[in-house]
């Protein structure tokens, strides 16, 4: 028969070992993340594909929304990217203020390229930019980001008049022949209007994207980037893909 006393024993000696195995476990995952790269570096960019881009972007935004954001030495950041860039992805958004790429997809200096212009309206040198991006310096993904209650579709659906501005807006107001007319009532004040339209424009642009640049179509075609649009939630911080 076991000593009663022993076996008290050994229960609490395994407890320890299993209480050390689970703290080097934390410990191993968490030097894991902290070891990870923080610059992009051309080999990465070579290796990585349209889709594996895009799942960075997808878990950076996952991190973002559950508050979980990775340590970011910018100083590291901006000394390591000086002499070079090799970004996977390229991020067509609004200049909205609250709906920056780097932040909803947590991704440090040097992983993205960025066109900013108020409610995602392309222009020829938009598309420019697009091809140096993908065609010229690399990059595999390409995306178009809308966010909910953006200003610049409201003031299309209000037919707002104003200097350039107008003619910026003209490019989004397409969209809203688009949008069902079962969805009433089609106002700027219907949030589920503004965000029905803003997810046509983006599917607008990106088919623009396609018909008005024959680099990037053949790229798209050849299988070397990938193009996907998605709209930013602004009370969520979430980024729901159109796939
Ligand atoms: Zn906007």
């Amino acid at each position: 028969m076991i000593d009663p006393k022993y076996n008290f024993i050994n229960k609490i000696f395994t407890l320890i070992i299993l209480f050390g195995l689970a703290a080097c476990t934390t410990q191993n995952e968490t030097q894991v993340q902290d070891t990870e790269p923080q610059i992009f570096t051309q080999e990465m960019q070579q290796q990585i594909t349209p889709e594996e881009a895009l799942d960075r972007l997808k878990a950076g935004n996952k991190r973002f929304v559950n508050d979980s954001i990775k340590y970011k030495d910018y100083r590291e950041q901006f000394e390591g990217t000086a002499e070079g860039q090799y970004p996977h992805s390229t991020v067509f958004a609004c200049i909205d203020s609250r709906s920056s790429a780097e932040h909803f997809f947590d991704l440090g200096i040097g992983e993205i390229f960025k066109a900013r212009i108020a409610g995602n309206a392309l222009s020829e040198d938009v598309i420019g930019s697009m091809e140096f991006a993908t065609k010229a310096a690399g990059s595999k993904l390409l995306t178009v980001i809308g966010h909910t209650n953006c200003g610049a579709v409201k003031g299309a659906i209000d037919n707002v008049e104003m200097g350039h501005l107008t003619g910026l807006l003209d490019k989004i107001k397409p969209a809203m022949e688009e949008v069902s007319d079962t969805l009433q009532p089609r106002t700027s004040d219907n949030k589920e209007f503004v965000t029905a339209v803003t997810k046509a424009h983006v599917q607008n642009v990106i088919a623009e994207i396609r018909s008005e640049s024959e680099i990037i179509s053949d790229l798209e075609e050849a299988g070397d980037i990938k193009i996907v649009g998605g709209i930013y939630d602004l009370s969520t911080g979430e980024v729901a893909f159109f796939e």
